[in-house]
This record gives C-alpha cells, sequence and structure tokens, in this order.
C-alpha cells in the first residue's frame, strides 16, 4: 500500500496559529485515498532515523519558542534533516520554522543560531510585524499556481544569493516586505511565512507533498485520485481576495 510517513518536528513547541490543522489535512486526503498514513513527532531531545520519513514539518512560533528549540535543532536533528533531504525527503518550514533553517535570526544584540540549511537570514529590523492576507505565485514544476494565506512576523528574511524564492508576491509583505520574495525553495525543501492552515487553503500543495512523499516512500510518483474540493476550493478563493483586498 503507498504511504505517507510524516514527522513533525517540536509539534508542542512550534505550533501558533494551528500548524498542526496542517497535519490533519494531510492525514485526511491520504486517508480518503486509501493511501496509508503515518505520524511520528520529534521534540526537545529526541533524534531521529533520516530514512524512517518522507516529510518533514515544522511549523510557526514565537520568539521565545524559537529560542528554546533552536540549539536543541541544531544538535539533535540538524544532521538527520540534512540526510533525509539528501535521500529525497520533503521538508515544509513555516514561518518560525523557516526562520530556523537560515544561518540566523538577529534580534537586535540578542543571535539565534539556525540549522545554515538553507541559504538565508533573518534580522528583526526597526518597523512594525509583517501582518496580513498574503499571496504568491509559485511554480513548483508544474506551472504557475498560487498559494494564499496569512502572514504574521516581525523578523525579516533575506535570501543569499543564488537561492530561489518560494515564490513572487502578488499581494502582502512576503520575505521582508521590500524584495517581493516569498519563502525558499530549493528541490524538496520549501520554506514560507504562510501560516495557519496553508494547506487546508491550499489543497494543490497538500496533494504536490503528498505525491512527492508516496514518490519516496514507494520509488513511484502516484497520480492522486481528484477529491470533491469544492469546500477547499472555497477556502482557496476566499483566502486569494482577502489578500487581493489588503
Ligand atoms: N517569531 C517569528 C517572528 O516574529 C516568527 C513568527 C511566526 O512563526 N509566526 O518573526
Amino acid at each position: 500500500m503507498p504511504e505517507l510517513r510524516l514527522l513533525a518536528l517540536y509539534p508542542e513547541q512550534m505550533n501558533i496559529y494551528a500548524d498542526r490543522g496542517n497535519v490533519i489535512f494531510l492525514r485526511e486526503r491520504c486517508r480518503w485515498r486509501g493511501i496509508g498514513f503515518s505520524y511520528a513527532a520529534a521534540g526537545p531531545g529526541e533524534g531521529f532515523d533520516p530514512e524512517a520519513h518522507d516529510l518533514i514539518y515544522i511549523g510557526g512560533g514565537q520568539d521565545r519558542d524559537q529560542l528554546m528549540v533552536a540549539e536543541d535543532m541544531r544538535r539533535t536533528k540538524r544532521d538527520a534533516i540534512a540526510a533525509a533531504l539528501a535521500d529525497g525527503a520533503s521538508l515544509l518550514a513555516v514561518c518560525g520554522g523557516y526562520q530556523l533553517l537560515g544561518s540566523r535570526y538577529q534580534l537586535g544584540e540578542r543571535r539565534i543560531e539556525g540549522l545554515g540549511l538553507a541559504n538565508l537570514e533573518t534580522v528583526r529590523e526597526e518597523g512594525e510585524r509583517l501582518i496580513g492576507n498574503v499571496s504568491i505565485e509559485v511554480d513548483l514544476g508544474s506551472g504557475p499556481r498560487v498559494l494564499a494565506g496569512f502572514e504574521n512576523h516581525g523578523g525579516r528574511t533575506y535570501l543569499g544569493s543564488g537561492a530561489e524564492p518560494l515564490g513572487r508576491v502578488l499581494h502582502g509583505f512576503g520575505n521582508n516586505g521590500k524584495d517581493g520574495y516569498e519563502g525558499i525553495l530549493r528541490g524538496n525543501l520549501i520554506g514560507t511565512y504562510l501560516h495557519g492552515p496553508l494547506l487546508p487553503k491550499n489543497a494543490w500543495l497538500a496533494d504536490e507533498l503528498i505525491a512527492r512523499g508516496v514518490e519516496h516512500s514507494s520509488g513511484t510518483r502516484p497520480d492522486l485520485e481528484p477529491l470533491d474540493d469544492a469546500l477547499e476550493e472555497a477556502a482557496h478563493a476566499g483566502a486569494e481576495d482577502a489578500a487581493r483586498r489588503g
């Protein structure tokens, strides 16, 4: 039976804005299609087997949550995440989790060392938090699509030279409110500021992650059975519309 083996990192610590709902959405879309789904979590102090998971997920967190997990994550999980990515597993990192993939998150004098797995850095600068509805144009290999959601971050993220953004901002702030980019995309590594119900509002991204995950576990990319997505499409249209209206 095809399956998706999901690993959530720090689900207790990095879960603001109901990021956990993304996990439930993946589980249900697998179940509706008869695809096996397994869930594992790695919290503080815990390592994991990099070959045992197809999709690694980390959600958002407050600055203090990030401060709490960053050192532990470097020590107990960094190498396994790098090995899993090299083995073809996917990583979806949202907001605070996304920031931690970079080299540092600088908050005035205080510096949170990141994992150094993605070529980016984040700086808390003067000015308002970047909050609001956001939509971006993304191409994960099958043509341009829209991701719509919500962002709320004080940190401004800057990609290093040669790093590819996940998408181009259509409406909203994105990485830093200046360069028109949002997130990072490097092969199966996806980082984004779009949090909360990212996947329920963008079912196409959930399905892309399921397809990549099943391909990783079975060796064959599946043709996913279409589902009745009337509610998901309405949620997507509503989010896109909210972003357009600002
Ligand atoms: N604490 C980070 C910031 O404010 C990330 C916030 C989040 O995960 N929503 O920039």
